[in-house]
């Protein structure tokens, strides 16, 4: 465990070069995990300008070979990772985009498959849970632990950052997980929030820093909910810590590191669900998922995660998948 594999296993290739595959090509190349990283694009010029931006700052990372690829890339990679989409165009339904998004999946993984590839693949597009779905299913049988999404890890990081910020406590002292759908219906699994090794609501009396911590459970759980909202509202995109969200992942697969990660998974039977993605805390590992952890949640945690599997079905079912 923790160890780097074989150089030669150590090829990502990322598909989609905007703000996010560029992004996280930017922190995976200094993170020293992988040693190729292939950027494909249907703009291949935009693949090509974000590589040669890239290499030219080679001085400053550790030996990293990065350059445009093309779809043959897929037959030697350990690690696809998927970022291509579309954004929503004026006028255009949820359900509408959801179908544009689908059919760009399915025509990467034809591309993925034609190549023979037997890589992990990693899927940011979005909405990530139907499009985790959709890659399996065009996959098949079998291939439901080595296609993961990325689920609610970006938004359990937003969750440490806000408790960390409001307990006052170092971000690494706090262990807290976003469970369910990558959207609206996701919610915090406070039963599994610890703060310096003790459960949050033991914490918060030794703490006393407030006084109605219901209000700021709620206030924080929204806040998180409500997160991609404001930053698109600011800036367009969400980019820099989901780059690094992915990277984590990353690191979890080329180091084998057998991470406790909020990936979207495909359930069957866990927690009660399946035929369904979604995100609940799992081992990641070379292997892909190599286990969904059955944590214990409360009656509440249970109805809010069978609440997002039920959306999430619906939605897989609205697009005929
Ligand atoms: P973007 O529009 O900047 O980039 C998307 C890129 O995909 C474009 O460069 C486009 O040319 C490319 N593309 C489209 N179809 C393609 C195809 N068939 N093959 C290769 N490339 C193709 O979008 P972005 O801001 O980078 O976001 C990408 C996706 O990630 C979106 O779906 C977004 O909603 C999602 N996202 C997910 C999370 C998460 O936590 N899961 C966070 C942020 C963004």
């Amino acid at each position: 465990m923790n160890a780097l594999l074989p150089s030669k296993h150590r090829k990502v290739v990322v598909v989609g070069a905007g703000a996010v595959g560029s992004t996280y090509c930017y922190a995976l190349a200094q993170s020293g995990i992988a040693n190729e990283i292939a950027l494909i694009d249907k703009n291949e010029k935009l693949a090509f300008g974000h590589v040669l931006d890239l290499v030219h700052g080679q001085p400053y990372f550790p030996s990293v070979s990065i350059y445009a690829g093309k779809p043959a890339d897929y037959a030697d990679a350990q690690l696809i990772v998927i970022t291509a989409g579309t954004a929503q165009k004026p006028g255009e339904t949820r359900l509408d985009l959801l179908q544009r998004n689908a059919t760009i999946m399915r025509a990467i993984m034809a591309d993925i498959s034609a190549a023979r590839s037997s890589a992990i693949i990693l899927i940011t597009t979005n909405p990530v849970d139907v499009m985790t779905y959709t890659a399996i299913q065009y996959a098949g049988k079998g291939s439901e632990k080595r296609i993961i999404g990325s689920g609610t890890v970006l938004d359990s990081s937003r969750f440490r950052y806000l408790l960390s910020d409001h307990c006052g406590v170092d971000i690494h002292n706090v262990h807290a997980y976003i469970l369910g759908e990558h959207g609206d219906s996701e919610f915090a699994a406070w039963s599994m929030t610890h703060v310096a090794g003790m459960p949050i609501d033991q914490y918060c009396p030794v703490c006393g820093g407030c006084t109605d911590w219901q209000a700021e459970k709620d206030r924080i759980e929204q806040a998180v909910r409500d997160s991609a909202y404001h930053i698109i509202d600011y800036k367009g995109a969400t980019n820099w810590a989901v780059g690094l969200a992915m990277t984590s992942i990353t690191r979890a697969i080329l180091r084998d590191a057998h991470s406790v990660l909020t990936i979207s998974a495909l359930l069957n039977g866990e927690f009660g669900l399946d035929d369904v993605c979604l995100s609940v805390p799992c081992i990641v590992s070379s292997h892909g998922i190599e286990k969904v952890i059955e944590s214990q949640l409360t009656e509440g945690e249970t109805e809010s995660l069978k609440k997002s599997a039920s959306i999430l079905k619906s939605a897989n079912a609205s697009i005929g998948i």
